[in-house]
């Protein structure tokens, strides 16, 4: 079949990839659509070091082909996004309903594909980027059959982490001010999560200007172009904040660091009101820090708090957030700027790096 492979070097589209074959547990989906996101880029410029080769692409939605033998829940012709969260449903933190938390989740790898003899793995429990992939049935979230699978496929990780982030993270109450670094496609869902749960005020900061428009129609409130402006003091107006010795009065609530670069989170934090917390959904590589002035968080109560995938409970998220889909509540078909086939891969990548695109949605 064909697939993007990485094979440490480049990404290239071969059509000579074999998936094995279903065990007791899992289902055999075919891909009908698969959304590019950052992470995709990030296993191919080492920002995400990954054993390989891989087949890419973890966010897509398709038609159940065949299940194993233990497979009760979903059957063939289910129509299903794909969860990037293989959790274990049984232990401890699964139990307590934070499947992001299982320790099983993450660092996990299988190699469910092969070229000639060589096993090849998988990306984020999850290769999408290919006509068949194999996931554990916790993983096939059932959708209606009226959502469009080319809608749908970008729910399961841009939507699932920029959302959750606002929604299951976060808790953002009505009436609260917010504030979004970076309008790709996880800041976009992220804006949109404030709007959804009544922010007063949504500040978007990008260093690309274009942004403006669509962070606007998410639901933004003001646009900071932070590649002329200092994003920090134009919160700060935009809040009615001002300098205070060495700390500030006033800001945001909420802020939301998208971007995965340490001097932005610092950023992140400066712009929070007293009270005020960050949410770290931005990966930057491995052994990245970040200085913090601790009496700017002792003395005014501030926090910052990771965020896994939205805190997804995936069963729960993904046919709510499709229900708020057909009621015209989620903006999925806004945030999908172009389609590609599979050998347009290259060129979809340039258009994610160039900032010129939200979401690019390969149809396979
Ligand atoms: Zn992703
Ligand atoms: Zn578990």
């Amino acid at each position: 079949m064909r697939a993007i492979v990485y094979d440490g070097s480049h990404a290239v589209l071969r059509d000579d990839v074999v998936l094995r074959e279903v065990k007791p547990h899992e289902v055999k989906v075919q891909i009908a659509a698969a959304g590019l996101c950052h992470s995709d880029v990030s296993v191919m410029n080492g920002t995400i070091a990954m054993p390989t080769p891989l087949v890419m692409g973890h966010e897509g939605a398709g038609e159940v082909c065949e299940v194993g033998s233990a497979v009760k829940a979903i059957k063939v012709g289910d129509r299903v996004v794909i969860s990037t969260v293989a959790n274990c449903g049984n232990c401890p933190n699964c139990s307590r309903g934070f499947p992001t938390r299982c320790y099983k989740s993450l660092g996990a790898m299988s190699r469910p594909f092969s070229i000639g003899d060589e096993a090849v793995y998988n990306f984020a429990a999850a290769s999408t980027f290919c006509e068949f992939t194999l996931v554990s049935e916790n993983q096939a979230i059932k959708i209606d059959d009226d959502i469009p699978l080319e809608s749908a496929a970008i729910s399961g990780c841009a939507v699932m982490t920029g959302l959750g982030a606002v929604l299951n993270r976060a808790r953002l109450s009505v009436g609260e001010t917010a504030c979004v670094f970076g309008v790709g496609g996880v800041g976009l869902n992220v804006i949109q999560g404030c709007k959804i749960s009544g922010a007063e005020k949504i500040i978007a900061i990008d260093t690309v200007a274009d942004k403006e428009k669509l962070a606007r129609q998410m639901g933004a409130t003001h646009f900071v172009d932070a590649s002329t402006q200092d994003a920090i003091e134009e919160v700060r107006k935009i809040t009615g904040g001002v300098k205070f010795g060495p700390l500030a009065i006033g800001g945001v609530d909420w802020s939301f660091e998208c971007t995965g670069n340490p001097n932005v989170l610092r950023g992140a934090v400066e712009v929070l009101d007293w009270g005020g917390n960050c949410v770290v959904v931005g990966i930057p590589a491995q052994g990245t820090e970040v200085s913090l002035e601790v009496r700017h968080l002792a003395y005014v109560d501030r926090g910052v708090l990771g965020c896994r995938y939205g805190q997804a409970h995936p069963h729960r998220d993904i046919p709510m957030y499709m229900s708020m889909y057909k009621n015209g509540t989620l903006k999925l078909d806004e945030l999908i700027s172009d389609f590609y086939t599979l050998s347009e891969f290259d060129r979809a990548v340039g258009d994610l790096h160039d900032g010129s695109i939200a979401k690019a949605v390969f149809r396979l």
